[in-house]
Formats: structure tokens, C-alpha cells, sequence
């Protein structure tokens, strides 16, 4: 397993609860990738430009909540719902519109005031009292970085093995093309029959040792972490201009795609979480006496078309490709339907418009 991200602790989990051997191999540590600096929210909600698309990412809620059921929720699994509202007529206009069509699709979605979700949900948000505001009740954020911990713990307490602070250099093939080995930066080799590329946005540089190019798109992000004595929001949310949702018991997290388009200008890091900072303390004025503590500019894994890339790719037999966007709200399924594919030769319907030989056949 190239990478220890959740995709990677996903597929690898699996694969060691159907009896197979699994090496997770990371450059740094299980979870401490884009995993760690994501705004952590699954959905389906945000992913309706294409159905089969939408479809996915439903499976990846109910897979979700099927693994909660598994391993126990613990801190990683935090179903409380997410809020949307918006600041003007035309956003607003979208947003019922997308609520009206995915309760068609049978995706609930609940509208409510703003002076509402003030009483019923969110009492620290400044949110107008009479603006609608959408809520999904099924969404949920999740703890990337606990889960995989969760993950990768019980495969290796199940026989998997974990080399960390090493990066695959090199893979072999046989004469047939087949893969056969994998180089470490450590020195050392290993014997395989399958390698699983889940390297996040390092992907595309592992699918070029197998002489495949993966086309990918740049698009970076920058996520912050914050610090309260007392987290004020129950729930991840999407406030006009800024996101927010709760990271444990002392600690928020904020993204905004806005701040994100400010990336690539050159601002240092440090003024955009200030930004990020300024933008929610708009919307929930109490966390203007919390203190930001962490802040990272990483880059999205997002093939070129922006879908995933997973599965087999034919021409390099034992190849199999784990690579997404959506992976927080993707992981556990593209890791059930990977690892029943890389047993038992199975392609899933679901993975039909998601395949790797789109690039490059
Ligand atoms: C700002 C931002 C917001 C996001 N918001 C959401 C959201 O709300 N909902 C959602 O579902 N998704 C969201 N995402 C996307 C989601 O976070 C990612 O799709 C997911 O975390 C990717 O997981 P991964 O396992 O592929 O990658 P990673 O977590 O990065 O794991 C890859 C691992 O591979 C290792 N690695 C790389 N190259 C090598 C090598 N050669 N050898 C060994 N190890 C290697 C790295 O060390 C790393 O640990 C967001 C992403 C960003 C950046």
C-alpha cells in the first residue's frame, strides 16, 4: 500500500480483513497527509454535477456509517449534520434550488431560518433570522487523522506491516510486465504481487515508476486550526464566504475556497489564516478569543477531469490506483470495492465512470 492516507488505510484495512498480507508504506506518517488538512465534511450534497458521481459519494456515507458500526465511532465519526446558508438573492437561489433537486433524489435536506437553526442547532452563529438556511441531516465530519489511526492499528494488531518515514523510489516489473517489486528509500526491497497507489497528491509521480502518466490538477488549499477553551459550533457548516466544524473538544477548523484562490498571489500563510480567522469570527462572533495554532497550504489529489481514479489498470497488471478528491467521504467504500476487486478480479458498477484507463488507456 503506496501511502497511509485514508484511502491507503481504507483499501489496506480491508484487504487484511479478507486474510490477504498488506505493507503499508508512507514517506511521513499514517494520516499527517492532506488528510490531516482537510475540511473533513462527507457528503453528497456539494457532488451534484453528476450522478453517478452523487451516487458514489452516497455509498460513501452509508460505507461510513457501516464502518462506525464496525469499529465503533470513537472520535473519528461525528454525525451531527451540515448547515448552508447564503449572503445573496443568487447564491441563496441556488442553494433551495439544489435542496428541491436532491430531495427529489431522495437526499434529505431540511430548510429552515436562520432564527431557527439560533434556537434549535447553532445558538453562537450571527446568522439573519429570517435567511434560509439548508440543513442535511445525514452529512456528518469526520476525523481524518483518527480514523486512519484506527485503521492501519487494527490491521497491523491483525498481522499488516507499517514502514513509515519511507518513500517508495522504485517499481519493478517482470518480463510480462507484471509488478514484482518495490524499492525503498531506506535501501530496502520488497517482493510483491499488487501495489496500490494511494499517494494522494503524490500519485502522479508514483504512477510515472510504473511509466504511467496520471494527469492531475493543481489546486491547493489552505486549511487552520484554531484553539477555543470551548468549541461554540456542534457541526460542520458552510457560512457565506468561510466554512467551519468543530475539531474535537478544544479545537475548530476553517477553510474557505475564497482564501484558497489567494494561494498562487503569493500571500504568506500566516495572512491567510488570519483571513480565514476574520471571516469566522463574522459568523460566530466567540471565537474571536480563540488562537490559531496550525496552519498548512496542501495540495488536492484530484485527477484532471476532477474524479477519482480507481481501480486496475490493465496494461501493468497489479497496479491499482486509489485516487481522489471527496477521499474523506470516499475512503471507506473505495476501500470495500478496491480491495473485493484486487481479490477477486470483480469490477463494481458503482467505479464504472471512475476507472483509471479513462487516462491513457
Ligand atoms: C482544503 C481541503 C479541503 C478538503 N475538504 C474535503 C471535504 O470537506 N470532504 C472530503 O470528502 N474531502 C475533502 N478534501 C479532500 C480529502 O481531504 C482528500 O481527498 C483525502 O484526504 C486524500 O486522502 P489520501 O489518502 O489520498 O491522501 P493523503 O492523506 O495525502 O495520503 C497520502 C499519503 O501518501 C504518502 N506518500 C506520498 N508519496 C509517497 C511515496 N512515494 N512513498 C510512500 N508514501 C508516499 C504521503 O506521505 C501521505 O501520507 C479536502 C482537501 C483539501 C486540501
Amino acid at each position: 500500500m503506496i501511502g497511509g492516507g485514508i484511502l491507503g488505510a481504507c483499501v489496506g484495512w480491508n484487504l487484511t480483513r479478507y486474510g490477504a498480507e498488506v505493507v503499508f508504506i508512507d514517506a511521513g506518517r499514517p494520516g499527517e497527509g492532506v488528510t490531516n488538512w482537510s475540511f473533513s465534511w462527507a457528503n453528497a450534497s456539494n457532488k451534484t454535477a453528476r450522478k453517478s458521481y452523487f451516487d458514489l459519494n452516497v455509498a460513501g456515507m452509508a460505507a461510513h456509517r457501516e464502518l462506525a458500526r464496525t469499529i465503533g465511532p470513537d472520535s473519528w465519526w461525528n454525525p451531527s449534520g451540515h448547515l448552508r446558508w447564503a449572503d445573496d438573492p443568487t447564491a441563496e437561489a441556488k442553494l433551495l434550488e439544489t435542496a428541491d433537486l436532491l430531495a427529489s433524489w431522495d437526499y434529505r435536506a431540511e430548510v429552515y431560518t436562520g432564527a431557527e437553526v439560533r434556537r434549535r442547532l447553532e445558538p453562537a452563529l450571527t446568522v439573519p433570522g429570517e435567511v434560509p438556511v439548508v440543513f442535511y441531516p445525514d452529512e456528518a465530519w469526520v476525523h481524518g487523522r483518527h480514523l486512519v489511526g484506527r485503521l492501519v492499528g487494527q490491521a497491523v494488531a491483525s498481522g499488516a506491516e507499517l514502514r513509515s518515514g519511507t518513500t517508495v523510489c522504485d517499481i519493478g516489473t517482470g518480463a510480462d510486465g507484471s509488478i514484482r517489486t518495490v524499492a525503498l528509500s531506506d535501501g530496502s526491497r520488497l517482493d510483491v504481487d499488487v501495489v496500490v497507489n494511494a499517494a494522494g497528491p503524490g500519485a502522479a509521480h508514483v504512477a510515472e515508476l510504473v511509466a504511467r502518466h496520471l494527469p492531475m490538477r493543481r489546486e491547493p488549499g489552505v486549511v487552520t486550526r484554531i484553539d477555543c477553551a470551548q468549541v461554540p459550533v456542534h457541526r460542520a457548516m458552510h457560512a457565506p464566504h468561510i466554512e467551519i466544524r468543530p475539531d474535537g473538544d478544544a479545537s475548530v477548523v476553517l477553510h474557505s475556497r475564497e482564501i484558497d484562490a489567494l494561494i498562487d498571489t503569493g500571500e504568506d500563510p500566516t495572512e491567510l489564516a488570519q483571513l480565514l480567522h476574520g471571516l469566522a469570527r463574522h459568523v460566530v462572533p466567540e471565537l474571536g478569543t480563540s488562537r490559531i495554532t496550525q496552519t498548512r497550504v496542501v495540495d488536492r489529489p484530484i485527477p484532471a477531469d476532477g474524479y477519482p481514479s480507481v481501480g486496475a489498470v490493465p496494461s501493468v497488471p497489479g497496479y491499482y490506483e486509489a485516487v481522489s478528491h471527496s477521499g474523506i467521504t470516499l475512503g471507506p467504500v473505495i476501500g470495500r470495492l478496491l480491495a473485493s476487486e484486487i481479490l477477486s478480479g470483480k469490477r463494481d458498477e458503482l467505479l464504472a465512470d471512475f476507472r483509471p484507463e479513462r487516462f491513457h488507456p
